[in-house]
């Protein structure tokens, strides 16, 4: 199947912003460890992954979607095109901006990355799978395994000459990841037999590069039963000398590829280790049992990545629906419903219409500001480190509590949002004529891999919010106090600012009430409750985002001299930011007087009154 048309759009404004006016990028470059960027390197590479995006990743999108993967001669093969944009992926130094300058990166802050990620994923989610695993993987071989590992895997993977993967799943275990069945079994000369099967492997097979290095958690003869015993293993595809020449195949197949409902050009495997007895492994760096640990450097980074995900394809429908809503003429305006003789007006003057892409918009610019601040946080703590440890200590613990509110709040408003975006449409949307239905279908699996979105919730509630001993999640608290203070009296958002402030209590009454059944043996209400605070938490979160950029774009229309854009841009800051108070925020408060309910008719229901027996 042809490349076809780019639907790819994105609005490199509202990015700059959030960057470098919200967050003021520009404060933290020009020094260490950011030497190398300044605001306009910054801007130059937005523009350029958009380019990039839009000729080379939008085309193939829906192409990729319709032809899918496929296995030759136990070969994966990717959809038409898919090889030629990894290479100018990788040419043009895409994959290696985060990278450290002494792995041959760039070194760019987080805060750009993330960005960058959202334009490359927002043109085709899963075309960018394959590079994003690769490069996790690398990035956890740098940082868990030896210095000999880095330098004969790592570099490789980054510049794109091999691919990674992750492999956790077995058939029997998948939330489960402890009832993991892959053995490894010591081989004289210090390497490991690999033996069991993976399954839903990204990137599993491919062929995109020359070779593929999968990290593989197997569990060591003898070692204890759980998490606890489990290894991590380097297992390529194709065996790799120790001076790093690619050489035979190893024993690890292609079982099948799954078909899915959606990232259909991402291949999704399973993989076979040790069929025939002859798959080797290598442990990454050199203590057992500490695979689990390894891994979640890898399923950090890949948290994140999902909510990068979920931020980029509601962003995707988000412009697309605009478009169309500005071009589809329907029925009258609202203030003349009854008169079949005035002129048809396009869809986006419509209430309804203009409320679905408020929703949009708001839901869009608020999650990114998420994902940039957890970013922006991960830098400062880079460039605070050994300067002041207390200020690296508390931005360090701002990335780990959002990390479960980025990844899941942005996946389940993805799937959510791409709905809202098809019924913008109407009809139309539900075509394959337009790209809003294959968005709805991709954002799906968001919510489910890397952990599902409960286990993220249960990641907040049990481990998070106690971290330090508490000290991050009442950081998180006092900084909305902080803003709530200095803006309760705004004319214009002071109403706004109340709404964020009365969620700011329902969170604490709610993380109170989550306490008191931790401590009461209430596991089963924790269980019930913990999607619930995080998205309760997450909307406070965005909500807080949002009336700060209104409390900026504010002073920027005040301060005058704004050319029509850029007054419809900061307005348009403004009544996102309104939209979102008034209409998401009460529902934290809400949210908060459910929990309060200690309702437990999902435990108390008998199981044979679920369905039918
Ligand atoms: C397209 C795709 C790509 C994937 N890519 C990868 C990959 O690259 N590498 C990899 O290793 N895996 C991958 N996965 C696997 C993915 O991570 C798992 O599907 C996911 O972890 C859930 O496991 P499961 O499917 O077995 O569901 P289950 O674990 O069977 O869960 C089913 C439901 O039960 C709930 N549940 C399960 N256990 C509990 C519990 N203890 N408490 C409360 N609720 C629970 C879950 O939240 C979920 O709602 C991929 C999956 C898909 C579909």
């Amino acid at each position: 199947m042809a490349a076809g048309l780019n639907w790819y759009k994105a609005d490199l404004r509202e990015l700059s912003f959030v960057l470098l006016e919200q967050f003021r990028l520009g404060e933290l470059l020009g020094k260490a460890p950011f030497e190398a960027w300044g605001e306009d390197e910054a801007r130059a590479v937005l523009d350029a992954a958009y380019r990039f995006a839009r000729e080379v990743l939008g085309p193939l999108n829906a192409s990729g979607d319709r032809e899918g993967c496929r296995i030759e001669d136990g070969q994966v093969r990717t959809p038409k095109g898919f090889k030629n944009a990894w290479k100018q992926l990788y040419e043009n130094g895409f994959k290696s901006l985060g990278v450290a300058a002494d792995h041959g990166g760039q070194g760019a802050p987080h805060a750009v990355v993330v960005l960058v990620e959202e334009l490359l994923s927002g043109a085709n989610s899963a075309f960018n799978m394959y590079p994003g695993l690769a490069f996790g993987a690398a990035e956890t071989i740098i940082e868990c395994g030896t210095p000999e590992q880095a330098r004969r895997y790592a570099e490789k993977m980054l510049d794109g000459t091999w691919g990674g993967t992750m492999c956790l799943t077995e058939p029997h275990a998948g939330t489960d990841v402890g009832a993991a069945k892959t053995s490894a079994k010591r081989l004289p000369g210090g390497k490991y037999a690999i033996k069991g099967t993976k399954v839903f492997i990204s990137g599993g097979d491919h062929d995109l590069a020359e070779n593929i290095v999968h990290l593989v958690l197997a569990r060591v003869e003898g070692a204890p039963p759980g998490t606890k015993g489990l290894s991590l293993f380097i297992v390529p595809k194709k065996k790799i000398s120790t001076d790093g020449k690619v050489g035979e195949r190893n024993d690890v197949t292609v079982g099948s590829i799954e078909h899915k409902m959606g990232i259909n050009g991402s291949a999704t495997c399973v993989l076979n280790f040790g069929e025939s007895d002859g798959c080797e492994g290598e442990l990454v760096g050199t203590t057992e049992n500490l695979g689990m640990s390894q891994m979640f450097r890898m399923m950090n980074g890949a948290r994140i990545a999902v909510g990068i995900q979920g931020l980029a394809t509601a962003a995707a429908a988000y412009q697309n629906a605009v478009d169309y809503a500005r071009d589809r003429k329907q029925g009258p305006h609202y203030t003349h419903w009854k008169d079949p003789t005035v002129p048809r007006v396009a869809i986006l003057e419509h209430p309804d219409v203009r409320r679905m892409l408020l929703d949009l918009k708001s839901h869009t610019e608020g999650i990114r500001a998420l994902i940039v601040k957890l970013a922006w946080h991960g830098d400062q703590a880079r460039a605070l480190a050994g300067k002041d440890d207390e200020k690296a200590t508390y931005h360090k613990g701002q990335v780990d509590l959002l990390t479960p509110l980025v990844k899941s709040f942005a996946s389940d408003e993805a799937f959510r949002l791409a709905a809202v975006a098809i019924q913008v449409y109407g009809g139309a949307g539900y075509l394959k004529d337009h790209p809003v239905e294959q968005y709805a279908r991709d954002a799906k699996i968001y919510s489910i891999y890397e952990g599902t979105n409960h286990i993220q919730a249960m990641d907040l509630v049990g481990r998070k919010m106690g971290q330090a001993g508490g000290a991050n999640f009442q950081a998180f608290l006092q900084d909305v106090a902080g803003f709530v203070e200095a803006h309760r009296s705004d004319p214009t958002l002071g109403k706004a600012v109340e709404l964020l402030a009365a969620g700011q209590e329902a969170l604490m009454s709610s993380a109170m009430t989550l306490l008191g059944w931790s401590q009461n043996g209430g596991l089963g209400l924790i269980g019930l409750s913990a999607n619930r605070f995080l998205t309760m938490m997450s909307q406070e979160a965005v909500g807080w985002l949002l009336l700060d950029a209104a409390a900026l774009a504010q002073k920027k229309l005040a301060a005058g001299g704004l050319s029509e854009s850029e007054k419809a841009f900061y307005t348009g800051k403004v009544q996102s930011a309104l939209w979102f108070a008034r209409n998401v925020l009460p529902q934290v408060e809400a949210s908060a007087r459910s929990l309060a309910t200690e309702d437990a008719s999902p435990l108390e229901i008998p199981d044979a009154a679920l369905g039918t027996t």
